[in-house]
C-alpha cells in the first residue's frame, strides 16, 4: 500500500500519522469470554510500505511474542514512512493453555489461507487473512522452537526466487539463514501465493526466554526497516551471518536419556561424537557419531528420547 488514503482495519479508518491499538475479534471461550486479539497500527505521515511483525501464532513461543511486545513498548518501530502492523500474539488461546495449538488440536499455522466454517485454528487463520493480509506489503513472522527443542537464532524463508525476499532475510541479518521450503497451510506459503516477501525468524525453545536471540530480533527487525526505507538508521549487522541450503535432523536410533555434546552454533565434524544416548539404569551407554559435518541449528533439551526422536538439527550445506 503505497499511497496516503485511510488503512481500513476492524471498522476503523486509520490516517497517516495515526497510531492505533485496535482488538480483533477472533470468537469466545465456552464461559463467553471474548477473545480478541490486539493489533497495532503504527502509521508515518509519508506514504510507504505496510511491514507485519507477527508472534505468537504458536501460543506457547514466548521469544516471538516478547519481541514484537517489546519493540512495540520501546516504540522502536514508529515509521519514517510507511506503516507497522505489529500483533504480538495472535493466538491467545494457546498463550493460555501453555500450548503451540488451539484448544482443537490443530495448529493454526497449517490451517492457512483458513475458513470461516472451519475448525477453530481455520477460523483464526481466515480472519487473519481477511483483515491483515490485505493491508500487508512484507512481513515478519516470529517463532520459537517446539517443545524442548531449541532453534540458533535464525531466519528462514525461501531463497533465490524472490529478489525481496532475499533482501528483507540479508537485511535482517541473523546468524543463520536456512533455505526452507513452504509448509502446506502456513502463513508463509499463503504470503508467497499473493506474491508478498515473507520471512520467518526462530529463536530458543517454547516458554522460556531466549534474550539473546530476542536481541537479535529486534536488531534484526530494525535493519529491515532501515532497508524498506523506514528507519533512518539501524543498529549494524553483527556479520554476514551464515546462508544454509540444506539441513537435516539427526534422530535417536534408540531410547533412553540423551545428553549432547555440543551447543547451538557449534560447528559439528562429520565422525566427531556429539553425544550419547543411555539407558537409565547404568548398562548401556550409545555414543552418538555425526554422519555429516554441518552446523548445529537446532537441539533438543528434552534429555528423556524415544526411537526416532530429533536430536539435533544440522545446517549440511552452507552458500558462500
Ligand atoms: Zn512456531
Amino acid at each position: 500500500m503505497n499511497s496516503d488514503a485511510p488503512l481500513h482495519l476492524n471498522g476503523l479508518a486509520i490516517l497517516p500519522g495515526q497510531q492505533v491499538l485496535t482488538r480483533l475479534v477472533i470468537s469466545k471461550l465456552p464461559s463467553g469470554t471474548v477473545i480478541d486479539v490486539p493489533v497495532h497500527v503504527i502509521r508515518a505521515t509519508a506514504p510507504g510500505p505496510v511491514l507485519l511483525l507477527m508472534g505468537g501464532m504458536h501460543g506457547d513461543e514466548v521469544n516471538g511474542i516478547e519481541t514484537v511486545r517489546r519493540l512495540v513498548r520501546r516504540e522502536l518501530v514508529q515509521p519514517l514512512r510507511g506503516t507497522v502492523v505489529a500483533i504480538p500474539l495472535l493466538n491467545i488461546y494457546g498463550f493460555l493453555n501453555f500450548s503451540r495449538e488451539v484448544p482443537d488440536g490443530k495448529d493454526v499455522n497449517r490451517s492457512f489461507p483458513g475458513s470461516p466454517r472451519g475448525s477453530l485454528a481455520s477460523r483464526v487463520a481466515h480472519r487473519f487473512m481477511r483483515e491483515i493480509m490485505p493491508l500487508v506489503d512484507y512481513g515478519i513472522d516470529f517463532h520459537t522452537g517446539g517443545a524442548a527443542r531449541a532453534n540458533a537464532p535464525q531466519i528462514r524463508c525461501v531463497l533465490h526466487e524472490n529478489a525481496e525476499t532475499d533482501a528483507l532475510a540479508a537485511a535482517f541479518a541473523a546468524p543463520f539463514t536456512l533455505h526452507a521450503g513452504l509448509r502446506p497451510g502456513s502463513l508463509r506459503e499463503a504470503a508467497h501465493a499473493l506474491g508478498k516477501p515473507f520471512i520467518v525468524y526462530e529463536t530458543g525453545e517454547s516458554l522460556r526466554l531466549d534474550e539473546a536471540g530476542i536481541e537479535v530480533a529486534v536488531a534484526g527487525t530494525l535493519r529491515v526497516l532501515h532497508h524498506l526505507g523506514m528507519a533512518p538508521e539501524a543498529p549494524a549487522a553483527p556479520g554476514p551471518g551464515r546462508v544454509c541450503r540444506r539441513h537435516r535432523w539427526l534422530r535417536a536410533r534408540v531410547a533412553g536419556l540423551f545428553r549432547a555434546h555440543v551447543g547451538l552454533g557449534d560447528f559439528l565434524e562429520k565422525g566427531q561424537i556429539y553425544g550419547s544416548v543411555a539407558d537409565p539404569y547404568g548398562e548401556r551407554a550409545l555414543r552418538l557419531v555425526a554422519p555429516v559435518s554441518g552446523f548445529v541449528i537446532g537441539l533438543n533439551f528434552m534429555p528423556v528420547v524415544n526411537q526416532g526422536d530429533a536430536l539435533l538439527h544440522l545446517a549440511v550445506e552452507m552458500e558462500g
